[in-house]
């Protein structure tokens, strides 16, 4: 059997703990056997960032920008007690944070769905993907204590000159706090532009929810950003491609999410985001059933598994002791990452492949075969889940009958 090519080099990211053994195991069963392809190997492992000062992760990202398609493994971000576990000159940032700054980009989270898994919400028959503003407001805020009476204001201070703005926020006249926070458009420009275009590029719905009858100044203008960019580029395309924008209050959002059937992107604020996208994630089952995407508006792409590098079980792995560890999201970040390899470099093959190696995973999983995550929430449950290196080798089977 000859290999098929992958015309443009692919830039890889390699990660830390299980998600490294898996990330190995998947290219070694399930990639290299089928696939010839170029690499441009960056190793964020996390002894690496810290021999580089962080420099491997900085040019990992550059490499995305040059070669437009990355996909990576996940990382440790460290906090103390890693910084002891690997002896690090310092708290390094996370990977993700670093990248995210220098692509611009939005993450997009869809869940895979297979037949035995359903989902908490039982109308919910297609994947509900969210897409998280990664900018400002409460993740970006400057808040103090408030010890006693007095006044609390707002105040812009002009750069060029001319008269301060202030604006009371309130007459305290007793303790509590006081938070400020702040966007900007180009920011939000920047992500309606991504919504957009990934909305497009899937052929779902778009729904975008703020609350601006309370926020009258602050989320009309996240509103109205979308509106313009709906105007002045989308409709037209939406319109010819059978698809619907639809704005709505996020209460109102949340109401109707549990009463449709999925299928549509929600692109949700910051906070909103980062709150919806663990209850739609847990409700359609595991996080090892969660791809993500970087999609930045100058045309760069990451994929990722969504979930971390599982530390618990790489100790186990460690110990020698068995593990039974989900790799199907860190396939899909393979597969989504080839797809859309294949599809700038108009080869239909290499998006093939990616299809049936989607295929002979859920096909796996839906023929009984699965790690201990799902097992314990299919139906009908399995006798007993499979090892993490079975689960790759069921799987390769099943690819090698499709090639
Ligand atoms: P995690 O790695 O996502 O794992 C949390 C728990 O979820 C696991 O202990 C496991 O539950 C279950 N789980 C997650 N992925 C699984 C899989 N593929 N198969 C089976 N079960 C899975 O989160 P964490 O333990 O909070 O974080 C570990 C490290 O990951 C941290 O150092 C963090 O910084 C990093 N992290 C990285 C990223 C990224 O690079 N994108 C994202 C998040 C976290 P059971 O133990 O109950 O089996
Ligand atoms: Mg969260």
């Amino acid at each position: 059997m000859s290999k098929i090519k992958v015309r443009t080099r692919i830039v890889e990211i390699d990660g830390d703990e299980m998600t490294r053994i898996m990330w190995k195991m998947v290219k070694e069963k399930l990639l290299f056997p089928f696939l010839d392809m170029d690499l441009d190997y960056y190793d964020l492992h996390l002894s690496k960032r810290d021999e580089t000062d962080d420099q491997i992760t900085r040019d990992a990202a550059e490499a995305i920008k040059k070669y437009g398609v990355g996909v990576k493994c996940a990382t440790i971000t460290p906090d103390k007690s890693r910084v002891e576990e690997y002896n690090l000159k310092q708290m390094w940032k996370s990977p993700n944070g670093t990248i995210r700054a220098m692509l611009d980009g939005t993450v997009f989270r869809s869940p895979i769905l297979v037949k035995n898994v359903k989902p908490a919400v039982k109308n919910w028959v297609k994947p509900i993907i969210i897409g998280r503003h990664a900018y400002g407001d409460v993740y970006k805020n400057t808040e103090m204590a408030i010890p006693g009476p007095g006044k609390a204001e707002i105040v812009f201070t002009p750069a060029g000159g001319g008269e301060a703005q202030r604006l009371t926020v309130q007459e305290f006249d007793s303790p509590g706090v006081l938070q400020g926070i702040h966007n900007l458009d180009s920011s939000i420009r920047s992500f309606a532009q991504a919504c957009f275009t990934f909305a497009y590029d899937q052929k779902i719905d778009l729904w975008f929810s703020v609350k601006d009858t309370i926020s009258k100044t602050y989320d009309a203008r996240f509103r109205e950003i979308f509106a313009d960019e709906y105007e002045q580029n989308w409709r037209e395309k939406f319109k010819e491609a059978n698809l619907i924008y639809f704005f709505t209050l996020i209460d109102d959002a949340v109401a109707r999410v549990m009463k449709d059937e999925g299928g549509f992107l929600w692109a949700c604020k910051n906070y909103d985001g980062d709150v919806m996208s663990d209850m739609v994630a847990s409700a359609f089952g595991s996080l090892a059933m969660m791809t993500s995407v970087l999609v930045s508006p100058h045309g760069y792409f990451e994929y990722e598994a969504a979930h971390g590098t599982v530390q618990k079980h790489y100790y186990k792995h460690q110990a020698g002791e068995k593990t039974s560890t989900n790799s199907t999201a860190i396939i899909f970040a393979w597969t989504g990452c080839l797809k859309k390899r294949g599809e700038l470099d108009g080869t239909p093959d290499v998006v093939e492949f990616a299809q049936k190696l989607e295929e002979s995973t859920i096909e796996t999983i839906e023929s009984g075969i699965m790690t201990g995550d799902i097992a314990r929430i299919s139906e009908p449950k399995p006798d007993s889940p499979v090892g993490t290196e079975e689960f790759i080798d069921a799987i390769a089977l099943k690819l090698q009958k499709k090639m």
